[in-house]
């Protein structure tokens, strides 16, 4: 038989003119969040808006005629259609408030926010986890507060993989072209003309057209390669997120870093602040200094001038997440560029150099070329302090200046609308509360009944979903009827209100999501126990070349389909916004098991909080935060010193217990009134503590106060003058660090040991130079009080030590400069005092950012 061609023809409607603005609401991520929005598209045609995936675009494109023009008729429709439209424009009329205009001037601020990936919504897949969703809920953050702010990526055309487990468990990667007229982006022109900015590559320019995306009140600028002037493989470039080998990696990221700075500069756009996060924009570093010095700038005092106005945010321990390039890859691919900005290329080659090994680590440019740092958790903060510590070599990893700021999540994007609506009658004005943790105190005033049939709701609907789900991925795989029936059957009866613990997350090996079948016949007691029956719920993608994770993947499946634990345990399959929406409003608990301390912060708890679930996790991220003893459960992680498999071993059986004697016992201690006072209690607890801190809106502003405004700031004070400070600064630099490593300290008088408490003690040393002034360096000493072993040390108290002209030319110094002052003890009874030296020049923006110090 002979195959017929066939053709593809998509018969567009006219949108009628009472609808006109449908359009509009379509291309603005507004519609991400708002439920008011998405649920419009649903009404006019709900089959259409679940086949498209809850894409506006796309339903616009293929919506039948008379649909639209049945809702253009339709009174209640339009009613409807008005008063969302309304509160869309009073969202986009609304000013910021003060705490954001008095920290950063509308007017004259900019942040530029530069990151590899974006999550807004399933119908836009350029994510592929825990970064790109908080990429998007920082710029819808942004937005809500009236930031002035621009947010820069790429477009992937195909985004990240479709993910289907098959029979075997085996994860299939499938990638889907995504064509920009069913994405929520338009072509930026410049004079009639598309815009276009280039990046020099080996050989040949590589060229990229630019995407804007509306985000409310904030742009979001995308970049991709797709364009007739570059060959064909360069037009592939940006075709996958983190696909690819490491060729495809550094071209991309010179695309997004050079190339996305280079489309600020087209739009006339001038960032104060410059935030890269997470390694693979940091490139931007080398095209701003490149700029500074095509006016005239050294290379050093362009960098100067540039770090002190960027932030660098790291968001993993974990080594697959750092970017690190052999030294002949980034000379190859450097060439060209280095070569038409007149760098060199062993300077720019330092900026990446990590102590050990001839590699390029793109982290460690980011930290070179900002002089703001953050981690994502308070734990993380210390682990990266640790980690990153030798771009600071002498200074000890607790005061190098890595700071954090814990992630958290956008309330209207993750908040189910049912609890939104229960907000509204219960607290009217929640949503500008988002940071007031008292007030959410309200929680507490929601009868029992009405905060369990939310929630009971809210797991009905995940239920289904779930079936819906697995009958989909199950009839794909031929798996038989029955089976299937017996999968589903623990979620088809509400009567019984089985409880449900969901774990959902890439699976990266550190985040072991095999964990809690360690001890296999205990758990299958446990969940299977016919009074008190338990199911885990599992979701996530491997990254293709994730080996490890896709094993994982393949356990659990065989898992699930072992005949003791089906039904028990379920595995889903393609794992994306839209499942973690309905996961996390769905389930009783929520699960995490990450090796301690690789979960750099974690978001998924923070949203099922959110929604009333509880969280089961080891105390690690912003969990180590969140976490108060009544709002969820914790897991202890042991020492990292001690065996691995030890440690799975000891934190699977405090998990085990935790499930046996708290958790199950405590959800299945229903009176008459069919639930549990004793788990709404700790729900309410935990959806009170947890929604007004761990929040994007609380994250964003803690970036405005404590790294926006001061980078907006001392940006200003570098650049002041034509950049006075900036040339200064680095010339000061270089002459310490020709002279630093012959500097050092002597004792010149020996400190009492023992004094009254109320009697000063003088300090004095000689400190040797090395043809630095007394003015470059600063002397202090820090006092701490004994630690008493169950308590922290207090302290260090600090002291500066002054030096004193009389003194310096004293011929016994040895022609070291004498360093001394006057203390009363700080504490009663024992200290310890320690003296050092390090340089110190007023413009600094961190006292320690040299990295050098000297003890005595
Ligand atoms: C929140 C979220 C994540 C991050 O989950 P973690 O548990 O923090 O790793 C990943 N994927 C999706 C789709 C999410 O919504």
């Amino acid at each position: 038989m002979h195959n017929a061609t066939e053709f593809k023809l998509e018969a567009r409607p006219t949108i009628p003119e009472a609808l006109t603005r449908l359009d509009e609401l379509a291309n603005d991520l507004f519609c991400s969040w708002d439920h008011g929005v998405r649920s419009l598209f649903a009404r006019i045609d709900l089959r259409l808006w679940q086949k498209v995936a809850h894409n506006p675009k796309l339903f616009l494109r293929r919506v039948a005629q008379n649909r639209l023009e049945e809702a253009a008729e339709d009174r209640a429709f339009l009613s409807e259609y008005r008063r969302i439209l309304s509160s869309y424009d009073a969202y986009l009329d609304a000013e910021p408030g003060p705490e954001v205009t008095t920290r950063l001037d509308p007017d004259t601020a900019l942040v530029a926010y530069f990151c590899a990936e974006f999550g807004f919504h399933e119908s836009f897949p350029i994510y592929s986890g825990g970064l790109g969703i908080l990429a998007g809920d920082h710029c819808k953050a942004a937005s809500d507060l009236g930031l002035p702010f621009v947010a820069v990526g790429l477009l992937y055309q195909q985004g990240y993989f479709i993910q289907t487990i098959d029979a075997q468990g085996q994860q299939i990667a499938r990638y889907q072209s995504h064509y920009s007229h069913e994405l929520p982006i338009s072509l930026v022109e410049q004079e009639g003309e598309p815009l276009r900015v280039s990046v020099p590559f080996p050989g040949r320019l590589v060229h990229a057209r630019v995407w804007e995306a509306r985000v409310g009140h904030i742009r979001l600028y995308l970049l991709d390669t797709h364009v007739e002037e570059n060959t064909v493989g360069d037009r592939e470039l940006t075709l996958q997120l983190y696909g690819g080998d490491e060729t495809t990696r550094i071209s991309q990221e010179m695309v997004l870093g050079i190339g996305g700075a280079r489309v600020l500069s087209a739009l006339g756009l001038c960032p104060t602040v410059w935030h890269i996060n997470e390694g693979h924009a940091a490139f931007l570093i080398l095209e701003r200094c490149r700029q500074a010095m095509a006016d005239g700038l050294s290379f050093e005092a362009a960098l100067e001038l540039n770090a002190g106005a960027t932030l660098f945010t790291t968001h993993t321990p974990v080594p697959a997440g750092h970017d690190i390039f052999p030294r002949a890859l980034v000379q190859h691919h450097l060439a060209a560029y280095l070569a038409e900005t007149g760098l060199e290329f062993e300077s720019v080659f330092q900026l990446g150099s990590k102590s050990s090994g001839d590699s390029f680590n793109m982290t460690s440019l980011g930290l070179r070329g900002s002089r703001f740092h953050n981690g994502v958790s308070r734990i993380h903060g210390g682990v990266a302090s640790g980690m990153e510590g030798d771009i600071w070599p002498q200074v000890p990893a607790r005061e190098n200046p890595m700071g954090f700021i814990t992630n958290g999540v956008h309330v209207p994007t993750f908040l189910a609308p049912e609890w939104s609506s229960l907000f509204d009658i219960q607290a009217p004005t929640w949503k500008s509360e988002l940071r007031n943790t008292e007030f959410w105190e309200f929680i507490d005033r929601i009868p029992d009944y009405h905060y369990w049939s939310v929630h009971k709701a809210l797991k009905q609907q995940m239920g289904d979903y779930i079936v819906r789900c697995l009958k989909r991925q199950h009839r794909r795989n031929g798996t038989g009827h029955s089976v299937t029936e017996r999968m589903t059957r623990q979620l088809v009866s509400p009567e019984k209100d089985t409880m449900v613990i969901g774990f959902a997350r890439r699976f990266a090996t550190y985040k072991r999501a095999t964990l809690i079948f360690s001890d296999l016949d205990r758990l299958e007691r446990l969940l299977t126990d016919p009074e008190r029956p338990v199911v885990l719920v599992f979701a996530g993608k491997a990254h293709p070349k994730d080996k490890p994770g896709q094993q994982l993947i393949r356990v659990i499946h065989d898992l699930s389909m072992q005949p003791a634990l089906m039904g028990h345990v379920i595995l889903l399959e393609d794992y994306d916004q839209a499942m973690a929406r309905r996961l996390l409003s769905g389930v009783d608990v929520w699960l995490n098991t990450p090796e301690y301390p690789k979960e750099a912060s974690g978001t998924s708890g923070e949203k099922a909080a959110l929604n009333g679930a509880l969280n089961l996790s080891v105390l690690d991220g912003w969990w180590g935060e969140g976490y108060n003893g009544k709002n969820g459960w914790a897991i202890n992680p042991r020492s990292t010193e001690l065996d691995l498999e030890f440690r799975n071993q000891e934190e699977a059986r405090d998990l085990l217990d935790l499930i046996e004697f708290e958790i199950v016992p405590l959800y299945y201690n229903r009176a008459s009134q069919g639930y549990s006072k004793g788990w709404v209690q700790r729900s309410k607890a935990s959806m009170k503590t947890i929604t007004p801190r761990f929040n994007s809106q609380r994250m964003v502003m803690d970036y405005v106060e404590r790294y926006y405004r001061p980078a907006t700031m001392q940006g200003i004070k570098l650049a002041a003058d034509s950049s006075r400070l900036a040339i200064e600064l680095a010339e000061w630099k270089q002459r310490v660090r020709q002279d630093w490593a012959g500097v050092s300290l002597s004792v010149n008088q020996c400190v009492a040991a023992t004094c009254l408490h109320d009697e000063e003690i003088s300090l004095s040393v000689n400190v040797q130079l090395n043809g630095l002034w007394p003015e470059d360096v600063r002397v202090e000493c820090l006092v701490t009080a004994e630690c008493t072993g169950t308590h922290d040390c207090p302290g260090p108290d600090r002291f500066l030590l002054q030096h004193n002209t009389a003194t310096n030319t004293d011929a016994d110094t040895g022609g070291a400069t004498v360093f001394s002052t006057r203390i009363l003890p700080p504490y009663p009874g024992l200290q310890s005092l320690r003296i050092r030296v390090y340089p110190y020049h007023q413009g600094l923006t961190h006292p320690l950012e040299m990295g050098a110090m000297v003890w005595l």
